[in-house]
């Protein structure tokens, strides 16, 4: 009999569900079921994929208030955080099943040499029969379709092992897959770390999202066995703020930025950098903010506007950090400790920071500001990009042109100015750790599509003689016209061209 697993409320520690803890076996028996039925969906070419894909965006529309109460009820998040994971899977649909057909266009490129003038050559893209798909408890929805619908639209079959802490809700998602009668190269397997270890013995592709500790494990498992893998892990991202900054925005994104889905979010603002003329302001501006924020376990009535972290070991990571600080001199000027109930932990601004603190220097994912001055902008680049992560940025200026130069010297996979997190919602772009942030990169446009195939080459004959120059037998006569012809079309200049240098 396979062994369960409860999964429970983060908000009061109450049991909503018990879900199997699938084993290697399972894993493989799932994976040769889907590697059966993914032959099948290559074959039925794009134009057929998008065609289910469609049909499952609107599974996802109809069925969007359910899912958003499954979400809520594992994760904790007030219903506004609850309610943004389908929207942002509807529009990945949108964009690969509009874009993806010319992403994965054949191409046919143009002889290059004498040898292939009369060959025919052509590129396709070819899926990985398999892709695993490993996430978080964060955006337990969101982190499982961005991937798995380019994945499936590029002809793949698709297993996810979502979270031990919030597989409900991948589980719901994926059975709409099969509610709408899809063909069932879809599928969610659930467990512990041993399951996602199996799945990575099972694929063809593994696409991860989580811990860079774990990340580290899977990226080495993955080569030992040869296949490729994308790893999208931790962050420490920095916020500049420059000293000709429109204050009251970067304020608000500030606080908006470290306390959105109580601040387990990859690309959550970690630390703050401001220069020196504009910092008192606005630390009475976040701290004004933060005193606003209502902290508590949301229904669907839009109550509160931070929720509970996802589970105790996180919070033990957050309590870890801010009394790191406190204890070397920072001072909390909002929270600083745990709130009642569950999981809480109360919106925490830290001002008298230094890179010596743990929470300037390791993720927290939690629901803290960190805030340091700094002389100028040399300063901050330093400090920003003092980090053994590279995750993404903010820089805050009124001067673009200013700002922008300041983002080219960031080591950050990705940098938005004068805004927060709205390159996550800019499906053309690449999303890419750097440093110990990640391996590869997800979305992206056409890359984020084609990173599930392999490129095949077929070259064809459109000329067939019985025999070809190059074929036995050899001869001195044939070698040297071919070596004639080959000189002709490569040299350069014409004494070269014609043997006479
Ligand atoms: P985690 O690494 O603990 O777990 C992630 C997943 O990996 C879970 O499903 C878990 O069961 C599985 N897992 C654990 N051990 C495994 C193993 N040996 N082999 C295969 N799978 C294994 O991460 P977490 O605590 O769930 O998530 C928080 C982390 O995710 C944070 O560091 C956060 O920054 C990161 N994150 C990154 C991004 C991004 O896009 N870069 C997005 C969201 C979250």
């Amino acid at each position: 009999m396979t062994a369960m697993f409860t999964v429970r409320s983060p908000a009061d520690g109450t049991p909503l569900a018990e879900v199997p803890e699938q084993g290697p076996h399972d894993v493989a028996a799932t994976a040769q079921e889907l590697r059966e039925a993914q032959t099948e969906w290559e074959a039925i070419g794009f134009p057929g994929r998008a065609r289910w894909l469609r049909r499952y965006r609107d599974w996802l529309l109809d069925n969007e208030t359910a899912l958003g109460k499954t979400l809520q009820s594992e994760t904790g998040k007030p219903w506004f955080e609850a309610t943004i994971e389908v929207p942002y899977v509807v529009e990945v649909i949108n964009y690969y099943t509009k874009n993806g057909a010319r992403f994965l266009a054949e191409e046919t490129p143009r002889p290059h040499n004498a040898i292939t003038m009369t060959k025919r050559s052509q590129v396709l893209l070819r899926p990985y029969p398999l892709v695993g798909i490993i996430t978080p408890w964060n955006f337990p929805l969101a982190l499982a379709l961005m991937d798995g619908v380019p994945a499936l639209a590029a002809g793949a079959a698709v297993m996810v092992k979502p979270s031990e802490f919030t597989p409900l809700v991948t589980r719901q998602a994926v059975a709409g897959w099969a509610e709408i009668g899809a063909p069932p190269v879809f599928a969610c397997v659930t467990g512990h770390g041993p399951t996602g270890a199996a799945v990575v013995d099972n694929v063809d592709y593994v696409q991860f999202t989580g811990s860079t500790r774990t990340g580290r494990i899977i990226g080495a498992r993955a080569a030992e066995r040869l296949v490729p893998f994308s790893l999208e892990l931790g962050g420490k991202d920095a916020m500049l703020v420059l000293d000709d900054a429109d204050v009251d925005r970067a304020a608000n994104a500030a606080v908006w930025g470290a306390m959105c889905n109580s601040g387990q979010m990859c690309t959550s603002v970690e630390r703050v950098y401001v220069l020196a003329p504009v910092y008192d302001d606005f630390v009475a501006k976040v701290v004004d903010k933060v005193r606003t924020l209502r902290q508590g376990r949301d229904d669907q009535s839009y109550r509160f506007d931070v929720g509970s972290l996802a589970n105790e070991n996180q919070l033990a990571v957050v309590e870890r950090h801010v009394e790191d600080a406190l204890n070397n001199g920072a001072k909390a000027l909002t929270g600083g400790k745990r709130a009642e109930g569950g999981t809480f932990y109360e919106p925490t601004v830290l001002v008298d920071v230094h890179h010596g603190m743990t929470c300037m220097r390791e993720e927290t994912f939690g629901p803290t500001l960190p805030i340091m001055k700094v002389d100028d902008v040399d300063e901050a680049v330093r400090l920003a990009n003092d980090s053994s992560y590279g995750l993404s940025a903010t820089v805050w200026s009124t001067n673009t042109a200013r700002a922008e130069q300041v983002a080219r010297r960031l080591e950050a996979g990705s940098v938005n100015i004068n805004d927060m997190f709205t390159n996550l919602f800019a499906l053309p772009v690449p999303q890419a750790g750097w440093k110990q942030s990640g391996v590869g990169f997800r979305n992206g446009g056409a890359a984020g599509i084609r990173k599930y195939c392999r490129p095949q080459s077929i070259v064809s004959a459109r000329v067939a003689p019985r025999s070809e120059p190059t074929w036995y037998p050899y001869s001195p006569v044939k070698s040297k016209m071919l070596a004639r012809v080959m000189r002709f079309t490569m040299a350069r200049d014409v004494l070269r061209r014609l043997g006479l240098r």
